[in-house]
């Protein structure tokens, strides 16, 4: 549901620059001036192509989208005007080339298409309910209603995070770090329940606890670096609680900081108090994971 989303976002109502042509807000602007006679027919033309493209793009990709997934009826529903738009935004297009080429008033396409941005803007803002973060939705289907697990995927709800960046973090990092960021993905993309990341924060929590036991008196700068890990699992046991799709993200964005902080200083850390041989299997492992990439 999520990726559905962000495919649509901004592109075609609200957002977009204001020059953008493609973008219908940016074109509209661009057939305004035309008709004021204050740019030529060439580039209004070429907007008309860029604009046609991207909106052919967005309903050919929403729709394979579509098709290979189990949604919601109210997401459906409201996901299939949006739909519906982009081909009436297409269609009208090609009616405004036609005219354009042909001589002849484009007044009546110019109307069209800004009824059409105004329903696009609605259809976005009821879209937008299902990403603001402020109801619990299921990441799987998109239904929404008051009982914590969704029917017919016995997922949690959760209250997505509107702030979620797309850019993963990618780093060499194995074991229960591994476990753990890949159990994350799967609870973000619907994929898996969020009760069942309980069981994968424990060991960690162990580790974390037991590297802040040697490190506290001996190396201050591992000392946070665990801290703020062990801030990011709190973000986690949070997020269960809450349902807060932004505290998961959080907790993920504090671990993974704290192992890349951790992973060249512990080799260091393990000599000075005395094991050695946990330092040499540590260099080991990283050694051996600097070939192989931490994201999929
Ligand atoms: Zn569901």
């Amino acid at each position: 549901m999520d990726d559905l989303l962000k495919g649509m976002k901004g592109a075609f109502g609200k957002g977009g620059e204001r020059h953008e042509p493609s973008t219908l807000r940016g074109f509209l602007v661009l057939l305004g001036q035309w008709r004021q006679g204050s740019i030529p027919l060439e580039p209004l033309l070429n907007g008309v192509d860029l604009l046609q493209k991207v909106a052919l793009e967005a309903l050919t990709e929403s729709r394979a989208d579509i098709a290979q997934q189990r949604m919601d009826i109210d997401f459906h529903e409201t996901y299939e005007r949006l739909h519906q738009l982009l081909a009436e935004l297409s269609d009208e297009l090609d009616v405004l080339r036609a005219a354009l080429r042909g001589g002849q008033p484009v007044l009546e396409s110019s109307v069209i298409l800004k009824a059409i941005l105004g329903e696009i803007r609605q259809v976005e803002d009821e879209l937008s309910s299902w990403t603001d973060g402020s109801v619990p939705v299921c990441i799987r289907c998109g239904s929404k209603g008051p009982e914590e697990i969704c029917a017919s995927c016995h997922l949690e709800r959760l209250y997505p995070d509107p702030n979620m960046s797309d850019s993963l973090e990618s780093a060499h990092l194995g074991g229960d770090y591994l476990r753990l960021y890949k159990a994350y993905r799967e609870v973000i993309e619907g994929d898996r329940p969020l009760r069942s990341l309980a069981a994968l924060l424990l060991p960690l929590e162990a580790t974390l606890q037991e590297l802040m036991r040697l490190a506290r008196h001996s190396d201050l700068e591992i000392a946070h670096e665990v801290q703020r890990g062990i801030q990011g699992l709190q973000d986690f046991r949070l997020g269960l609680a809450t349902r807060k799709m932004r505290e998961l993200n959080q907790g993920w964005d504090k671990v993974y900081a704290s192992a890349v902080g951790l992973v060249r200083r512990l080799p260091g850390l393990f000599r000075q108090v005395g094991r050695p041989e946990e330092a040499r299997r540590l260099e080991r492992e990283q050694a051996m994971q600097d070939g192989a990439s931490f994201s999929e």
